[in-house]
């Protein structure tokens, strides 16, 4: 057996909390079936049968209820043996407070507490100290206002996840703006990330070599190079006209080796190739490199 008188004011309540939680769900079953019995006996359509074995039930519970009864006695017998010590009750809803006992005033019976068992058998102070602003007025009178205006180290978990729900959507909006390629002459967003601004200027340097720059499109294509360009280079601090060479070579080359298979596919299919038939970015190929073989 533990010896009980050398135990913390912590580890007594932490072992009374959590015997009083299993005991309070048998007692809240327990008071459901009574219910239901008493339904069940009065009712518009009584059924005494079902009422006597809801009542079975119950009466079955009792043993549990009373067996964890006498468990909690010894604690409860210490509590009482040192002349009792202090307790802290936060209560569990969006505005809820901490509170010295679970029978203070500005409370109901249905109130819900969490027992803040790391609390017990602090000085009164200490408590208040750490319950800052969610401190009960009623129960701490004395409390110095300044104490009772500052966020303490007690924290309803409605808010610590309020904050957790807020601080992660500040870091995911900081990723993205982190991401995001910026216009870096007007400040507004391009590309969501470096890839997409890649994409586009991959898709449009190659529209620009299979069309040309007589179709209605290539100035559109060409600003578009442009502003990626300068905002990517910005972006990774690198020299806009070195990015713009590379990717002209990235483009040029995807070009050659799609004109030469198209080219050769073409000639295959139809056994001749007439060069003005072609796309002008073909046709501009074929006069440069010949037809492949
Ligand atoms: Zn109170």
């Amino acid at each position: 057996m533990t010896d009980l008188t050398t135990m913390t004011p912590p580890a007594i309540d932490a072992i009374l909390n959590d015997l009083g939680h299993q005991r309070a769900k048998l007692v809240n079953r327990v008071e459901g079936l009574r219910r239901a019995a008493r339904q069940a006996r009065t009712g518009r359509y009584p059924d005494p049968a079902h009422a006597t074995k809801l009542e079975t039930q119950a009466t079955q519970y009792e043993p549990q209820i009373t067996a964890i009864t006498d468990q909690m006695q010894p604690y409860n017998n210490e509590f009482d043996r040192r002349g009792g010590w202090t307790r802290a009750f936060l209560v569990q809803s969006n505005s809820g407070h901490v509170h010295k006992s679970m029978s203070c005033s500005t409370c109901y019976p249905s109130t819900r507490y969490a027992w803040l068992t790391d609390y017990s058998g602090k000085d009164e102070e200490q408590i208040v100290y750490a319950a800052g602003e969610l401190g009960c007025t009623v129960c701490y009178p004395s409390a110095p206002v300044n104490v009772l205006t500052r966020v303490g180290e007690i924290r309803r978990p409605t808010d610590l996840e309020r904050e957790q729900r807020a601080a992660e959507k500040a870091t995911a909006a900081a990723e993205r703006a982190a991401a995001a390629i910026i216009d870096p002459n007007t400040g507004a967003t391009l590309y969501k990330t470096g890839r997409a601004a890649m994409n586009a200027i991959a898709i449009a340097l190659d529209n620009l070599r299979w069309y040309g720059d007589d179709h209605p499109s290539a100035d559109e294509w060409h600003r578009t190079v442009d502003t990626a360009v300068t905002a990517l280079a910005a972006k990774q601090g690198i020299d806009k006209d070195a990015a713009m060479t590379e990717f002209q070579q990235r483009a040029d080359k995807k070009f050659a080796t799609t004109a030469r298979k198209r080219l050769r596919e073409h000639h295959q299919r139809e056994g001749s190739i007439v060069v003005e038939d072609l796309v002008p970015g073909l046709q501009a190929w074929v006069r440069e490199h010949g037809i492949p073989a």
